[in-house]
C-alpha cells in the first residue's frame, strides 16, 4: 500500500469530520446549514451523508492539516489544498462552500463536491482528478447504496447529489450519481458488477432527457436492463420531492417507470407537432421504427396496437411497415450478430 496514497485518504477523512464539525458548530457554518434547511435537510441526513461546510477563509485546513503534520504538497496533490500563484505556499481548494465528501466503492473517501450557498457560479466545484479520484468511475454514494443495490439488484442513477441525498431519505437506499459528468463506459461496467437492472431517475428538462437517451444504449451494452422515470417538465427528483412530497415521489415517479420503448415514444413524440398532419405521419414513422426494432412480437404488437388506436390507422398498415423494417435491419445485420440493443436485452444474458 502506497503510503501517499494512504495519508491522502487519512487527510480526507479528517477534513470531512472537520468540515462537519464547522458546519455545526461555527457562525459562518450556521447559514450554510440555514440554507440546507430551507432545502430540506434534517440533521439526520445531514449526519448520514457527513454533509460539511468550508468556511469562506484562505487557510482553516491548510493550518488544520499541516499542524496534524501532513505534507501540504502531498496534500495539493490529492486535491484539498490549491499551491499560491506565486509558489510561497498553499492555500484551501475550497472555500465558502458546503462540502459533500465522495467515497469511493471500497469506502475510501478520496474527494469532495463543493456546493456554493445560494446562487453563482460555477455551483459546484469538484476535486480535480488524482492519483486517486477519477471522475469517469466515480459514482457518488456508491459504497453506501452497494447492500440495497444488491439486494434489489437494481441501482437508480441521478444526476445530482441533492437528487441522490433526498431520494434516500424518501426510501431509494440504491441510488447513486455521476459526478457531474456524463455516464461512461466505465461507470456502466461498474454498476453492472452490483446490478442486473437499473432506473434512470434523470432531471425534467431537456437537458436531462437527452443525458438519458444516450445512456440507455451505454447500459444495455454493459448488459443491464434499463427503465426509465419520467420527471414532470422542468422539475428535477429533489424539487419533486420538495413540492409534492416524498410518498408522491416513491408512488408516481420511482414506482412507475416507463419501458426503454415506451421512453424512446415519447421522447419522439416530443419532436413532432402532433396537430398537424405532417408532424403526426413523422411521428407514426419513427414510432414504428422504435417497435420495429423489438425482438418479442407480443411486445411489438402491444405498441402498435397502442399506436393504431390513438391515430386511427389500421393495425395492419402498421404491422406491414414494421415488417419491412424488420426486414432491412435483417439485411444490414452481419449473420450471427445477436448483439441487438433491445430493452430486454441483458435479462436474458447470463451474468458473469
Ligand atoms: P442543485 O439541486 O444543488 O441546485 P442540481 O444537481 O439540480 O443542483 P443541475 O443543474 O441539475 O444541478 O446539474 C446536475 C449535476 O451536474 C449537478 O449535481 C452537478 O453534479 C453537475 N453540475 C451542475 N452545474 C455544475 C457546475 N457549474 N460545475 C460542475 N458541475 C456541475
Ligand atoms: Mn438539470
Ligand atoms: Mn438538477
Ligand atoms: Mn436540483
Amino acid at each position: 500500500q502506497d503510503p501517499s496514497r494512504q495519508k491522502i485518504v487519512e487527510a480526507h477523512e479528517l477534513a470531512i469530520k472537520f468540515y462537519h464539525y464547522l458546519l455545526n458548530n461555527t457562525k459562518q457554518g450556521d447559514r450554510a446549514k440555514q440554507y440546507l434547511r430551507e432545502r430540506g435537510m434534517s440533521d439526520r441526513l445531514i449526519d448520514h451523508f457527513m454533509i460539511g461546510f468550508a468556511p469562506d477563509e484562505w487557510d482553516v485546513l491548510t493550518r488544520f492539516l499541516t499542524g496534524r503534520g501532513f505534507d501540504p504538497a502531498l496534500m495539493e496533490k490529492g486535491g484539498l489544498l490549491s499551491a499560491k500563484n506565486d509558489g510561497s505556499g498553499y492555500v484551501d481548494r475550497f472555500r465558502g462552500r458546503i462540502m459533500f465528501p465522495v467515497w469511493d466503492g471500497n469506502g475510501k473517501a478520496t474527494a469532495f463536491a463543493a456546493r456554493i450557498i445560494n446562487d453563482g457560479s460555477p455551483k459546484y466545484l469538484n476535486s480535480p482528478e488524482t492519483m486517486l479520484f477519477t471522475k469517469s468511475r466515480t459514482l457518488y454514494n456508491l459504497h453506501h447504496a452497494k447492500p440495497a443495490i444488491r439486494k434489489s439488484k437494481q441501482v437508480v442513477v441521478f444526476e445530482g447529489y441533492m437528487d441522490v441525498i433526498k431520494s434516500w431519505n424518501a426510501g431509494v437506499k440504491n441510488g447513486v450519481a455521476t459526478m457531474g459528468t456524463a455516464l461512461t463506459e466505465e461507470h456502466c461496467s461498474i454498476l453492472r458488477r452490483h446490478a442486473e437492472e437499473v432506473l434512470l431517475c434523470y432531471d425534467g428538462d431537456d437537458a436531462g432527457q437527452a443525458a438519458a437517451y444516450k445512456s440507455i444504449p451505454m447500459l444495455e451494452a454493459a448488459g443491464l436492463k434499463v427503465e426509465i422515470a419520467i420527471l414532470p417538465k422542468g422539475k428535477d427528483p429533489d424539487e419533486y420531492i420538495g413540492e409534492y412530497g416524498p410518498e408522491a415521489y416513491m408512488r408516481e415517479i420511482v414506482n412507475e417507470p416507463v419501458s426503454v420503448t415506451k421512453f424512446k415514444l415519447i421522447y419522439s413524440r416530443k419532436n413532432h407537432i402532433l396537430l398537424k398532419e405532417e408532424g403526426r405521419k413523422n411521428y407514426l414513422m419513427e414510432a414504428v421504427e422504435i417497435v420495429a426494432g423489438l425482438d418479442s412480437s407480443t411486445e411489438r404488437e402491444v405498441y402498435l396496437k397502442e399506436l393504431s388506436r390513438e391515430f386511427d390507422i389500421s393495425l395492419d398498415a402498421l404491422k406491414q411497415d414494421s415488417h419491412s423494417i424488420r426486414m432491412e435491419l435483417q439485411k444490414k445485420k452481419p449473420a450471427g450478430d445477436n448483439n441487438d440493443n433491445s430493452w430486454n436485452n441483458g435479462r436474458n444474458e447470463k451474468r458473469r
